[in-house]
């Protein structure tokens, strides 16, 4: 099932000879996006961000768009099967053969289920919990801006004028409101946290401290991930 022993990569660099097939966990505000996005850019594996798909689909007021705003608005959850719909299409596209970082889904156990389903024969599945003191997450959530384009959050200091990657607007997400955000907090406790420990048995399960400085943050997200895949960071 994993690749050959030591895993590294291909010479040609191209394509990793272990597919970094990696799943981001932790509350709203952890820096799950923000290290998916990096980590996705330096390996060259694509960052699948469930909440970004959705606030897309909203933007272009899609039928699936119009279905989940009245979720997103409350801090509730999408429902499983919809969810599920909208990953298995995203995996099966060609650049997500060699690897895929998952930020925001799975987000409840039967998520996570058919996750497996998903992946299976396609080679070990990392998960990564990056964690966070809800008292701080409050504060950080906030203040933050986000990319209108492409839905980075901005991390400059002092703030960008402009998103690096796209150009767009930094504005501030609908859902970034402090009653949504303590909503949002609360249905990851009921719903996430229980997948937290169900994958937590598992041996390519690691913790992430993310209440550090990014950089910090960047370069034990990437060790976990080396760890959890016994290939070289
Ligand atoms: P957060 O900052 O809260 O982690 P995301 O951008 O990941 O935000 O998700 C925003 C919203 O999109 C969530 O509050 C939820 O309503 C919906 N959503 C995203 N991913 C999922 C999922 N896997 N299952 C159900 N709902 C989801």
């Amino acid at each position: 099932m994993d690749g050959p022993a030591g895993g590294q990569r291909e010479s040609d660099g191209t394509a990793p000879a272990v597919p970094l097939n990696i799943v981001v966990l932790g509350l709203p505000g952890a820096g799950k996006g923000t290290q998916a996005a990096l980590y996705g850019r330096t390996h060259r594996i694509p960052q699948i961000s469930t909440g970004d798909m959705l606030r897309q689909a909203i933007a272009h007021r899609t039928p699936l768009g119009r279905t989940v705003e009245a979720v997103l608005a409350r801090g509730g959850l999408v429902d499983d099967a919809t969810i599920v719909a909208l990953v298995q299409e995203r995996l099966a596209q060609p650049d997500a053969a060699r690897g895929f970082l998952l930020d925001g889904f799975p987000r409840t156990i039967p998520q996570a289920e058919a996750l497996d389903r998903l992946v299976d024969g396609r080679g070990t599945l990392a998960v990564i919990s990056l964690e966070m003191d809800p008292e701080v997450i409050v504060e950080r959530i906030l203040s933050r801006r986000v990319c209108e384009g492409c839905g980075q959050t901005d991390v400059g200091t002092p703030p960008a004028d402009f998103c690096a990657s796209c150009g767009g607007n930094f504005v501030k997400r609908a859902d970034d409101q402090i009653d949504v955000v303590r909503q949002r907090i609360q249905t990851y406790v009921d719903h996430t946290q229980p997948l937290v420990d169900w994958y937590s048995a598992r041996p390519a399960f690691r913790r992430v401290h993310g209440d550090r400085p990014m950089a910090e943050v960047a370069h034990a997200f990437a060790a976990a991930i080396a760890d959890a895949l016994h290939i070289q960071g």
